[in-house]
This record gives C-alpha cells, structure tokens and sequence, in this order.
C-alpha cells in the first residue's frame, strides 16, 4: 500500500513533541499516544499511555525517568477511557510499526480497564502489544487476566531481597515481597505468551546476590531477560516528554544517573545466560528509549 506523505504536524505528533500546553489549547487535555519510540527491545515501538497527566505508580523507583512519582497508589481505577485511546490511536494509523507498548505516566496494571484497552488496541492496529509491568499486582487474578491479552509482558525485578526491593523500587505501603512473586509465578504457569523479565542495575551486584538472581530466574524460566542501566536522564519534575524518546538534558533540569560500565553488564549477563540458558539481552549503551 502507497502511504501518504505525512504533514509536519502529524510528523511532530509521531516524535511526541506536544507538550501539554499545546494540547490544551487545540482542545485537547492529553494524547494517551505517543511516539513511535526507538525502543533496544522492542524495534519501533507506539507508545499507549493509560495512566494520563498525572504520574502514578505502585513504586517511586530510584532512577524513574517520570521523576517523583505524582501520585503513589496501588488501587486500580480507569484512568483514560479506552474510547479515548481508540480515538487518539486513530490519528497515528496506519500503524506501521514494530509492536504497541503500553506503558507511559506510571504503571499499567493499575489501569482497571487493562484488559478492554488490550483489546480495543490488538483489534485497531493489528500489531502486537507488550505490557511493561512492576510485577506489583500480579497477586491479583483479574489482572493476570487482564494481562493475558498481552502477547509480550515485560515484568521488572530489581531485587532479589525484600530490603533491596525496597531501596530500589519504593514500594507503597501494604505491597507484599512475598505476594509479588507468588503472583509473577502464578503467571508465568498461567500464561503462554512471551514473559521478558527486566532487570535495572544501578551498581555492580555481588556474587552472592548474582547467586539468588539465577537461582530466581531457574524457577521462574521467563522467555528472556533483560538487563538495563540508567541510559535516560531522571526528570526532576514531572514533565509529560520524558514517557517517551526523552530528548531533555541536564540543561533542562534532568539529573543524569551514571549507568553501570558496559563490561561489567556484558560479564553478568553471560554468567546468567551460561548458569540458566535463558537469552539475556543487555542495553546498548547509547540507548534513549525503553
Ligand atoms: S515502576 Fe516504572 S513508572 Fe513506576 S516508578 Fe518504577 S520506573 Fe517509574
């Protein structure tokens, strides 16, 4: 099929260049899509935001690009409705990209109308979707269901001990350790579509915690596991560019978090590959997108 040239706008729509400010004057509080995002795991990645313009997370994890999550909650409501983004995925056809990947303002699950977004989105651009998850609410059975439409979920696992977990991710109050893994466990034999576990490392782990992470990953036996490093500057406020290919810079404000040293990634994620057979994939360290 002949695709028609797009305008400049459309164009500026794609790279997620509006900023709120001109949203609001078209009309138009928040586009629930952006991008297409250049993602190291994904390809050429549509970005679907169901959360909206104020961030909200069942963590605050360290190195957020979101910065201070805004609204910190592990209760699930409909923050967009999927009318919403079936009308904003509209503007963004004919789709021609790698996969649709929800994720965005904070943290999808919570999205009580998951499972009608999931479809409504598979339905209109006939792509695949993945779901980037904080493995928080997996305890809960209507969001394993809601999850199971997903063809691709990306489940983040930074600790491997509960005090580390709480260092790293900031979990709100009454979040279970214990509950979250009996949840992604539960999943993982519940669901056959392709479960990535995502892994951030801010430092250099130790043998022994490296240790627990492959023993972890042996009962798991996800699909595939990807290690990442801070390679996006962290927004000191919220500001809604940084959900997406974030072009902001110390100049505008953002803290630059130090990644850990490329070798030093390289060397853990062959020991993990080797000691379990799972492919493990590293970023690239001149990534900028998810
Ligand atoms: S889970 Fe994701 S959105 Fe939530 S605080 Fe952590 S990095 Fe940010």
């Amino acid at each position: 099929m002949k695709r028609q040239p797009r305008s400049a706008t459309t164009l500026k729509k794609w790279r997620g260049e509006e900023s709120p400010s001109v949203l609001r004057r078209r009309g138009c509080q928040f586009c629930s899509v952006y991008g297409p995002v250049a993602s190291w795991r994904f390809g050429s990645s549509l970005g679907i935001d169901p959360i909206g313009l104020v961030s909200t997370c069942s963590f605050n994890c360290a190195y957020c690009q979101l910065g201070e999550i805004e609204q910190k909650t592990e209760q699930r409501k409909t923050f967009i409705t999927s009318e919403q983004i079936s009308r904003d995925l509209r503007d963004f056809a004919p789709w021609d990209v790698d996969i649709v990947t929800l994720s965005g303002s904070g943290e999808p699950t919570l999205a009580l109308n998951l499972g009608e977004i999931l479809a409504t989105v598979k339905e209109m651009t006939r792509r695949p979707v993945a779901v980037l998850t904080n493995s928080t609410l997996l305890g809960d059975a209507r969001v394993r269901q809601d999850l199971s439409k997903a063809d691709i979920v990306a489940a983040k696992i930074d600790a491997v001990s509960e005090a580390q977990w709480r260092r790293v991710n900031r979990p709100v109050p009454g979040l279970d350790w214990q509950i979250l893994w009996s949840g992604l466990r539960q999943f993982r034999q519940e669901w056959s579509g392709k479960l990535a576990i995502q892994t951030m490392v801010l430092a250099s782990w130790s043998p022994q915690d490296q240790d627990q992470y492959i023993d972890l990953m042996q009962q798991l036996q996800p699909d595939e596991i990807q290690l990442n490093t801070p390679t996006r500057p962290r927004a000191r406020q919220r500001q809604l560019e940084t959900r997406g290919n974030n072009p902001l810079t110390a100049a505008d404000g953002m803290q630059i978090l130090k990644p850990v040293n490329a070798e030093i990634l390289a060397i853990w994620a062959q020991k993990i590959a080797t000691s379990t057979g799972i492919t493990v994939r590293c970023v690239p360290l001149t990534a900028t997108g998810p």
